[in-house]
This record gives structure tokens, sequence and C-alpha cells, in this order.
């Protein structure tokens, strides 16, 4: 049988999942990170991330540091979507045969560069042969009690929001995929560090103090909604029209032929927030996005767009389909 045949990723997840008993276990596998016992204030955070040659990157659109930083950032993301903050990390390398000591050692600037933003020190790893590059970072953080948000704390009547615009990265693929870096340069002048150098949202503590729920989007917008929404029990109303745009994604997106909305929802590598928040907690967050609302989970998870209400698809990216 193939992961395909399952239902991809997270079916495989799902099977392969065991039950936890250990008490000092607070949340297991299904968040952003695993949460754990950690000292009287604080929980420790524990995620990890694998980038992969020609998956995640390649040396023809990316260059050598950005790798190395994008390796960083996307474990951050995990931490600072739970309120907390980043520590320690291990990093694995898998290295082709043939490459060279000064790619890795420009691969490790911008790895301790973005380590060093946030005061996350590397304290291991290992290294092995393999065919392409693969770099696997497992990452450890600390979370104030108080502060941790899960996916699954959002409640029916909360406002559904975005810390940032989406659909940069996956626009800024289109061009690369579509080589039609000379027609749109402009265009991808301006939004193509969404793609080469994502950043993880730094607000996800501020938030952390009024949101009820949070996820990081990494596989897009919809898959996004779906984790939460299932994690907490709950569905969701999405105005289409809300949804944060550059106007350059927009532009893209009408140049070949595709719906900007599509980027948004299905494209992934984004990394801004998404979050829910009481009504009477909206003043306390400045420029933030509010798309929808939550809403019990019989009614599902419904976008609006142009006046018609559709069930919102859960598909994301998934590796395996
Ligand atoms: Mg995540």
């Amino acid at each position: 049988m193939n992961i395909k045949d399952i239902g991809g990723e997270f079916a495989l997840i799902k099977k392969i999942t065991q039950q936890i008993t250990d008490k000092s276990i607070i949340t297991p596998i299904g968040d952003d990170c695993a949460v754990l016992q950690y000292n009287k204030d604080e929980y420790l955070l524990f995620t990890t991330d694998m980038l992969l040659e020609d998956i995640h990157f390649n040396f023809q659109w990316f260059t050598v540091e950005q790798i190395g930083k994008k390796a960083i950032e996307v474990n951050v993301s995990d931490i600072l979507a739970k309120g907390g903050k980043p520590k320690y990390c291990v990093i694995s390398l898998g290295l082709p045969e043939n490459i060279s000591v000064e790619l890795v050692e420009e691969l490790y600037k911008g790895i301790y560069k973005t380590a060093e933003k946030y005061n996350c020190s590397i304290v291991g790893g290992d290294t092995n042969k393999s065919e392409k590059l693969i770099i696997n970072i497992a990452m450890l953080g600390t979370v104030k009690k108080e502060k941790l948000c899960l996916r699954s704390g959002a409640k029916t009547g909360d406002l559904l929001c975005l810390s940032g615009y989406i659909g940069s990265s996956a626009a800024a693929l289109a061009i690369l995929k579509n080589k039609k870096e000379q027609e749109l340069a402009a265009e991808l002048s301006r939004i193509k560090n969404y793609f080469t150098e994502p950043t993880a949202e730094i607000r996800g503590e501020e938030i952390a103090e009024f949101a009820t729920a949070m996820i990081d989007i990494s596989d897009g917008l919809a898959s996004e909604v779906h984790h939460l929404c299932s994690m907490s029990c709950v569905g969701a109303i999405i105005y289409a029209d809300k949804i944060p745009i550059f106007k350059e994604v927009i532009d893209i997106a009408s140049s070949l032929g595709n719906n900007p909305l599509d980027y948004a929802l299905y494209g992934g590598e984004d990394f801004a927030l998404l979050f829910t928040i009481p009504k009477e907690s909206l003043d306390n967050l400045n420029n933030i996005f509010v798309i929808g609302e939550i809403v019990d989970k019989e009614e599902e998870i419904i976008i609006i767009k142009d006046g018609k209400k559709e069930r919102l698809e859960n598909k994301g990216y998934d590796h395996f389909e």
C-alpha cells in the first residue's frame, strides 16, 4: 500500500501515532510543537522540520546561505506559533559525496546568522552521506505556561485572524516554475523574499497573550484552518475578500491565468500566523487581519466568495499526493 492510497501525509501520521500515557507530556503529536513539562513557570516546546534538496529548495532559486536561513526559520515559526521562544537546536545533515567544504560553510553562515537572531544555540547534530542535500533541525523552546497557545482553544464567536499577507511565496514559485522571470521581473522582485527568505512571525508571543488558538501557515491557509478547527472541534466562516493578498500577487496570478486566492489557500510557506481571538480582544492587537469567525462544528468550514458560500476544501501541500 502506498501513502497516497491511505490519504496522504496526515493519514500516515495518524496511523503511526501511538497512545501516550506519560503525564509529563502536555500536548503530543498533532500541534505545531510537542509541549512538555519543564519547570514551575514554563513548558518545554519540541519541534522538528526537514528540508530536502529539490523538494523545499534547489540551488537554482536559492543561495546556499538562504537555504541555511530557511532551515532555522521554519522551526522557529512552530515555536513562535505556540507563544514560545526558541532556545536550542541540533542539526543533522545529509551531504552528497562531492559537496564542497565551502558550500557547507556558506550553509552554516545562514544557519548561525538566523539562530543568533532568535538567541537559539546550536548544541549538536549529525552528518551522513546522502544523494542530495538534506537538512533536518530539531529545536527546543520554552513558553510561559500562561502564554501557551495551542491549536485546540478556538471557541464559537471568536474572530479568525491572520498576522500578515499570504500567497506571496506561492506566487513567486509560480513565476519561477513557469519561467516568467523576465516578463514579471518587477512583481517578482517585490515579493521574492517571501519565497527565498521566509521569516517566522516574531509577534507570536504578543499575539499569544490574546489568542485562544494559533497555528503557523506552512501548507496553505485552507489546510491550517482545517487543522485548527478540527483540534478545536469548531467550524469557521472565511470571507475571501478579507484575506490579505498583495497587489503584486494578484497581478502575477492574472498574468499566469491563476486565481490569487488559490495561492493563499493552497500555496503555503507563508509562515504568517493564523489565530483566533475573542471579539473583545481585537483592540489589543495592531496590524492584524480579521478574515472570518469561528462557528459551531456542525456549520463546517465555509468560505464566502463573490457572495456565494462554498465548503472550503481541506487541501494543502501534501508530499505524498
Ligand atoms: Mg506548524
